[in-house]
């Protein structure tokens, strides 16, 4: 076994940390003025391309930097540091995108790589939210295309995105279908923008949609393929969440160590305190085990065949359920590490504890990472625990 990060896996990571430093700097301005001018998004796309770090789930072949599973979580751990969600400035489009056809990979998926357009998923409804079968958005058949109507909830990056990938209920037979669709259509409208607990560069609106019209050439990889296109990628991006909240944590668990051993109370820096170096060392835990389990768990998607693909999505639900818990675990001890500085918003620390509750909901609650993982075991055995053998 070899748990050294690869040659190239270092060079990105330390690609990574420098970007994401340089983008740290923005982190106070997007708290104190919830979100940044156009002069600032300017200038981190600018540093994302400068770094290479443009879609990094995307082929080189593309402009994407091409990166394997494994490196991707390398890079997103490092970016996982940013508050004010400023990781998701480095772009990294839906990976249904790779089911366009030619001409709308040179029409959408082609300039988000370049950072020239910008893409948001729209599943979620007032009434399908864990449970996304009960779609009650349609798309009707006309001699045009397709119709849209429905409402769509918390989509992220709603407000800056320029299209939208919309999951419908298509024709009678409702097969849910996704469709690539100008934000810009008439009778697209963005209802409200809610005020959620975090601080987040993007937006997450609600639309409606009424009598939308698109084009036949709006469906996204086929009549009925919505769900199938959608389940495909959780795999992946439920490691990134488990790789993000890993970094979030490490960041915390740092400024916390500094500032246990900078802060004195009682003649004495508060690291001297048993019950302080406690949640220090419990933090550690809870961050060294899951990093270690969130790589395993990207290589082994990297050497997959479609063989392992199940088991495999079991494996990054434990990977999500494990690292975005634990990371919540994490944050609330470093806040009381900080005391009530913890609980000023100028302090990376307490933003990290409004941010990192949000990976406990989506991309599938931990109620819903729990089914996938019992049904696992139910169906399959205890195999989901073992790791992989050399063939
Ligand atoms: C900030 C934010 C951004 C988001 N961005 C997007 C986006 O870009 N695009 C998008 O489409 N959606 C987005 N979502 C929606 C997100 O995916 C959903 O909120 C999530 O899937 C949960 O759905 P829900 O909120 O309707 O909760 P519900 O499904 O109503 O769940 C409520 C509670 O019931 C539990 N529950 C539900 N079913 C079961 C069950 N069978 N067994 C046990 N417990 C169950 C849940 O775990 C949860 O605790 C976003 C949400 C938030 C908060």
């Amino acid at each position: 076994m070899d748990f050294r990060l690869t040659p190239r896996q270092a060079q990105l990571k330390a690609d990574a940390r420098a970007l994401t430093d340089f983008i740290a700097a923005y982190e106070n301005r997007c708290e104190e003025d919830n979100g940044l001018p156009a002069s600032a998004h300017a200038e981190i796309r600018d540093a994302v391309l400068d770094a290479g770090l443009q879609a990094v789930n995307m082929p080189a072949e593309w402009g994407g930097a091409g990166l394997t599973i494994a490196e991707q979580v390398t890079v997103q751990e490092e970016l996982g540091r940013l508050t004010g969600a400023l990781w998701d400035m480095v772009w990294r489009p839906a990976n249904a995108l790779r089911f366009c056809t030619p001409e709308q990979r040179e029409r959408f998926l082609v300039p988000v790589i370049r950072g020239e357009r910008r893409d948001c998923y729209a599943v979620t409804e007032r009434g399908a939210g864990s449970d996304p079968q009960n779609i009650a958005t349609t798309a009707t058949k006309n001699d045009r295309g397709w119709v849209l109507n429905g409402e769509k909830w918390f989509v992220t990056v709603g407000d800056h995105a320029d299209f939208m990938i919309v999951l419908a209920a298509a024709g009678p037979e409702r097969a849910p279908t996704l469709f690539l669709v100008d934000k810009d259509t008439p009778g697209i409208e963005m209802t409200r923008v809610p005020r959620f607990m975090h601080t987040f560069v993007y937006e997450h609106p609600e639309f409606t949609f009424s009598d939308v019209q698109v084009d036949e050439d709006a469906v996204l990889g086929g009549i009925g393929e919505g769900y199938d296109i959608t389940r495909s990628w959780f795999t992946e991006e439920r490691l990134m969440i488990a790789a993000r909240t890993t970094g979030a944590a490490e960041r915390a668990l740092e400024l916390s160590r500094d500032w246990a051993v900078e802060r004195e109370q009682f003649g004495a820096p508060i690291a001297t305190y048993q019950l302080v170096q406690g949640m220090l060392a419990d933090c550690a835990v809870d961050i060294a085990v899951n990093r270690a389990y969130t790589h395993q768990v990207a290589w082994e998607v990297d050497q997959a065949g479609a063989e392992d693909r199940k088991t495999l999505h079991a494996k990054a639900s434990i990977a999500k359920l494990a690292a975005s818990e634990a990371s919540g675990r994490v944050i609330d001890r470093c806040l009381q590490i900080h005391g009530g500085r913890g609980y000023d918003r100028a302090y990376a620390v307490e933003r990290l504890y409004r941010e990192l509750r949000v990976d406990r909901i989506w991309e599938g609650t931990s109620e819903i990472q729990r089914l996938i993982i019992a049904n696992e075991l139910i169906k399959r055995g205890p195999g989901v625990l073992d790791l992989p053998v050399a063939r």
